[in-house]
């Protein structure tokens, strides 16, 4: 039942994020596309439908009967006293959003690590296709690293689930190429990760791309210098450097390329 129930909010957030992003995009364009996005959809969702077949399912129910379990044991840093509920799912989420940050910093900066995450820095636009482009390889370990820290925390079912939502629409909205007003990015940018912080984060230049790692919460990247602002944003070209030719981005290309030349 609680898979079930999981596996439709995952369903319902996903979707529904993707419709309404897609529509704000084309109603409002921050950038007009410079390649097909047909094409990019395609490959994109292509990897997504891949990834969601043969990682989703298997690793959603692992997560969930994990929680289940760490909660009616009482293990895990979360379960040692006795807290109210809200504070334990904010700090669940806050915990794994933070672990998070620390994984995409590493994927940057561990060259065994950037030959998987180059996939997903690789797409020529952004919008919000690109929140899912990834390899299956990076997945998978970071499905792996989640389930240790699900158990070292001891995260319960919905703080998973929580969690896992608002991921998804962070990232769905932080990658989509809509023109957001300057309030609401000005506002955003307190607490969270707007559209015009990420784009910094997918420049071809190494230097803007190091930087601007965080996917809910923009405080990691506050507290610990990684924050990026300064950067003209219409000058931005998105990608990276060494495959720039969108006919060589097929999605035969994408799941062999973490095997291919290392491009910095
Ligand atoms: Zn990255």
């Amino acid at each position: 039942m609680l898979d079930a129930n999981a596996a439709l909010i995952r369903l319902l957030t996903f979707g529904g994020g993707l419709v309404f992003f897609l529509v704000m995009e084309i109603s409002a364009p921050y950038r007009l596309a410079t390649v097909s996005k047909l094409r990019r959809w395609a490959v994109n969702l292509g990897l997504t439908a891949l990834n969601t077949l043969l990682l989703a399912a298997l690793f959603g129910t692992a997560k969930l009967a994990l929680a289940q379990h760490v909660t009616q044991n009482k293990l895990g840093l979360l379960n040692v006293h006795p807290l109210p509920y809200g504070l334990k799912l904010l700090i669940a989420v806050a915990f794994l959003d933070f672990m998070l940050y620390v994984w995409h910093l590493l994927n940057h900066e561990v060259p065994l690590l950037w030959r998987f995450h180059r996939v997903h820095h690789s797409d020529l636009n952004m919008d919000v296709s690109t929140a899912t482009r990834f390899h299956i390889g990076e997945l998978f370990i970071s499905a792996l690293i989640t389930l240790g820290l699900i158990y070292l925390i001891g995260a319960d079912p919905l703080s998973v689930i929580v969690f896992e939502a608002s991921l998804g629409l962070c990232a769905q909205f932080q990658h989509s190429s809509l023109k957001a007003p300057a309030w609401l990015e000005g506002l955003w940018w307190i607490l969270f990760v707007p559209p015009s912080m990420h784009r910094i984060h997918h420049s071809v230049k190494i230097k803007e791309r190091n930087s601007n790692y965080g996917t809910i919460f923009s405080l990691w990247d506050r507290a610990l210098g990684t924050l990026l602002t300064q950067v003209d944003q219409a000058g931005i070209r998105i990608g990276v450097g060494g495959h720039f030719d969108a006919g060589k981005l097929g999605l035969g290309r994408l799941l062999v390329m973490p095997f291919t030349r290392y491009v910095r």
